[in-house]
């Protein structure tokens, strides 16, 4: 048996330091917005490169709190990806903007800078671009257009934890960066949790009322705020996984690597393939094939676990049928829903089992 994550080998790894971290937590006596979490945002901010870190309840909130943070709302476009998770459209139309979607480039999952310019309107006031299965977008293509145009620019970066572009980190290439940490995540809490990164003093500093009901002075409410905090013992956690991330990303470039190796050459199927000037981090690795059903049921037969990120892109979810944008809109974000395959990754994940699974998906693409 190889499931698709092994969940359970970060607590035998750490378990010494994250049942100190528990215990440090339940003695202090105070469990929401306290010395942890200051603790972490300090070392989140420092890791990802930024001047400011603001701890908040998940990733799909770090998103709209930005938005609200900039006033977007109403009558104002968002440029998000046709090719993502719901929730980087979730939190624009949450805030009630209009999500402007815009396909991917042809080689990879991410926005295509070159369409995205081509779908600005005078109403576009901020890029939502994400950095999905940890491979970080084209940022210095969008940087470029988002300056030229007076844009801002949010990073979904819940998918892209340490990666880089020519040695800055995701989270610090826009305005602002939001980031999960969701348990799955490659710096994943024991529960949920988020965060974002930005070197504005004065969104930072509205984002930390924002994210506890609008105040910053106790009963004093100087807006209508969210209730979206990172709590103690979930910072606590995530100051022990910090100091692993970069190591774990290295394991997870060398599994990706040894597939890239064993599953050279199989006809019929796509291998992920990052541009150059990008360090991804391997939150997934995807590959393509046309007879995904058959390998899919090789794998399950062969005990291997596999995944489908994402099934149905988000313009075809009954979610979003109001936006009336039938199948045949985004033909490459229905391409990738339809062909894209998750295999096993982790930084747990044993040379073996890579070999295993890279059998199991040659033979099967051999055959017939
Ligand atoms: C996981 C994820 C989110 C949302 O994070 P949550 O913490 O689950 O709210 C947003 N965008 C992308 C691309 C994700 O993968």
């Amino acid at each position: 048996m190889i499931p698709f994550l092994d969940m359970k080998s970060v607590y035998a790894e750490l378990k010494p330091e994250l049942d100190a971290a528990y215990a440090r937590v339940m003695e202090s006596g105070w469990y929401v917005l306290g010395k942890e979490v200051e603790a972490f945002e300090a070392e989140y901010a420092a890791f990802c490169g930024t001047k400011h870190c603001i701890g908040v309840g998940n990733g799909l909130e770090a998103l709209e709190i930005v938005l609200r943070a900039w006033n977007v709302g109403p009558g104002d476009e968002v440029i998000v990806p046709s090719n993502t998770y719901i929730a980087t459209w979730l939190a624009v139309t949450a805030v009630g903007a209009k999500v402007v979607p815009v396909e991917p480039t042809l080689g990879g999952p991410n926005i295509d800078p070159e369409r995205l310019a081509a779908a600005i309107t005078p109403r576009t006031r901020a890029i939502m671009p994400v950095h999905l299965y940890g491979e970080p977008a084209d940022m210095d293509s969008i940087m470029a257009i988002a300056t030229r145009q007076g844009l801002k620019v949010i990073e979904d970066v819940a998918q892209a934890q340490g990666s880089k572009v020519r040695g800055r980190r995701a989270g610090a290439l826009g305005q602002a960066g939001a980031h999960s940490f969701f348990p799955t995540k490659n710096i994943g809490a024991f529960g949920d949790g988020g965060a974002v990164t930005t070197d504005d003093p004065a969104v930072a500093d509205r984002l930390r009322a924002l994210r506890n009901y609008g105040s910053r002075v106790k009963y004093v409410n100087i807006e209508r705020g969210f209730n979206s905090r990172l709590d103690e013992m979930q910072a606590a956690f995530l100051r022990v996984k910090l100091k692993h991330l970069d190591r774990w990303n290295e394991q997870r470039r060398a599994v990706a690597a040894r597939y890239n190796d064993r599953l050279a050459g199989i006809p019929g199927l796509v291998l992920p393939r990052a541009p150059q000037w990008a360090e991804p981090v391997w939150h997934l690795y995807v590959v393509q094939t046309a007879r995904r059903t058959e390998l899919v049921q090789a794998l399950d037969k062969a005990g291997i676990g596999s995944l489908i990120h994402y099934p149905i892109p988000p313009h075809l979810q009954q979610a979003y049928a109001d936006l009336e944008l039938p199948k045949g809109t985004f033909p490459l974000a229905e391409n990738l829903a339809e062909t894209v395959l998750s295999l096993p990754m982790g930084p747990h994940l044993k040379l073996e089992a890579i070999d295993q699974v890279a059998d199991v998906v040659r033979r099967t693409l051999a055959a017939g």
